[in-house]
């Protein structure tokens, strides 16, 4: 999916030797903007009823939810909500759904446009294989993290924390200055997290490119010293085969969950409401056929087992990022419970590191449960059981599939937050 990239990267070095490819944030970047100007091609309606997306029971849904108690409630029955209006909400919502919610008099539902109409509306954006070829898959993204490990083996190391559903390796880039792989290390921890939702392609590129970035940038002061102080790890893909399912076809697929095969054969667990912090209890969904489906239990997925060993088996972890899109916010603890976080020294923490660092990136920080509350969230866990202060990022566009014209601009600032969140992570309450 990124043939222009790869076939730039490749250039200058013979027979496509991966070792010898420039992985570097700059190439990375310039390559990118010629993909820009290519226009996607508008989403053939026939083709699109044809692809999975339009049978898979979904609608693209608006219904009125004044507060939040509303929005919470519209969740549980398993609405996937993307976009807050005021008053209003909208986002995806199988049939059966809406079928639940239709039966409650205190719910409205102003409009439910079949997948059709939604790609007709969506016709404006790029699609991947063309407009969106800057964007890395899998396969692209593994050897960019192999790239930059063997480019930089004093520092870096490449190791996989677990494996996905269908098989695929979680990788993971470790920046140190003495330890490799999995040994262990007393350095304070510093942990960058992305694409847990499938179709949030632009969470796998910040990520991805700041390590790109660090490698760039390894010889300056600030840099180097945070290389040689701390402990760094970004898994950039924690969903790859999401990944793979949303543009396997060339049309995306809205898709959001794993691909777990549910009991019912319906598939997916939404792997953002696994996690065992309140699991289940609000804004999240039993129903296997929703897009906030929680799992049988908390923790049943590979993909979050996966972070919870990591997580558990590195006390010295104290900062972390998740990646998500879109909105354009900073949010922190918590979001599974309306109550601010008890311990007053950390929540003042969050508040003035996502405020920092939403001057740095235009975002909105704010305590994750301003929205909705939806329990099972990665970040309550990461900060529950290892106390470590976890942030959530909506990254900013408006919708998930923004094009490619986005990477550049949203890198770059996000960056310059990534390196701040490092300058605190050796004390974050100072
Ligand atoms: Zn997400």
């Amino acid at each position: 999916m990124k043939k222009i990239l790869l076939s730039l990267i490749f250039l200058g070095s013979s027979g496509g030797n991966l070792k010898a490819a420039d992985a570097s944030f700059d190439q990375l970047l310039k390559q990118i903007s010629p993909d820009v100007k290519v226009q996607a091609p508008a989403p053939s309606l026939e083709k699109v009823s044809m692809s999975g997306i339009a049978d898979d029971g979904r609608y693209w849904v608006t219904a009125v939810a004044s507060d939040k108690q509303a929005r919470t409630r519209l969740m549980e029955a398993g609405m996937d909500i993307v976009e807050i209006h005021g008053s209003k909400v909208s986002g995806l919502a199988h049939a059966n759904t809406l079928k639940a919610l239709s039966a409650e008099k205190s719910m409205v539902i102003e409009s439910a446009i079949t997948v059709e109409a939604l790609h007709a509306a969506l016709s404006s954006q790029k699609d991947f294989p063309t407009a969106d070829a800057a964007y890395h898959n899998y396969a692209e993204t593994t050897d960019l993290l192999k790239q930059m490990a063997s480019k930089n083996s004093d520092i870096a190391s490449l190791f996989s924390i677990g494996k996905s559903v269908e098989g695929r390796d979680i990788w993971c880039l470790r920046i140190n200055s003495n330890a490799k792989g999995t040994a262990k290390s007393s350095k304070p921890g510093a942990f960058f997290l992305g694409n847990m939702h499938a179709r949030e392609h632009l969470a796998n590129e910040v990520p991805l490119l700041f390590a790109a970035w660090l490698m760039d940038h390894r010889n300056d002061a600030d840099v180097k010293k945070y290389i040689s102080t701390l402990d760094i790890y970004i898994v950039p893909m924690n969903n790859p085969d999401g990944v793979e399912f949303d543009i396997k076809t060339g049309k995306y697929q809205m898709y959001r969950k794993n691909m777990s095969k549910n009991s019912d054969g319906s598939r997916g667990v939404d792997l953002n409401r696994n996690y065992d912090s309140w699991w289940c209890q609000q804004g999240a969904s039993h129903s296997t056929w929703a897009d906030t489906y929680c799992g049988p239990r908390a923790f049943s997925e590979p993909e979050t087992q996966a972070i919870k060993k990591f997580v558990e088996e590195r006390p010295n972890l104290r900062t972390h990022i998740s990646y998500h899109t879109y909105g354009g916010e900073i949010l922190y603890p918590w979001g599974g419970s309306d109550d601010d976080v008890p311990d007053q020294k950390d929540r003042a923490a969050f508040i003035k590191l996502a405020g920092e660092m939403g001057k740095l990136t235009g975002y909105v920080a704010r305590k994750s449960s301003d929205m909705y509350v939806a329990t099972g969230d990665s970040c309550d866990w990461t900060y529950e059981a290892g106390k470590i202060l976890s942030f959530t990022f909506e990254l900013e566009g408006s919708g998930f599939y923004p094009g490619a014209a986005i990477i550049t601009r949203t890198v770059n600032s996000n960056v310059k937050a990534a390196v701040y969140l490092l300058s605190v992570t050796d004390n974050p309450y100072k």
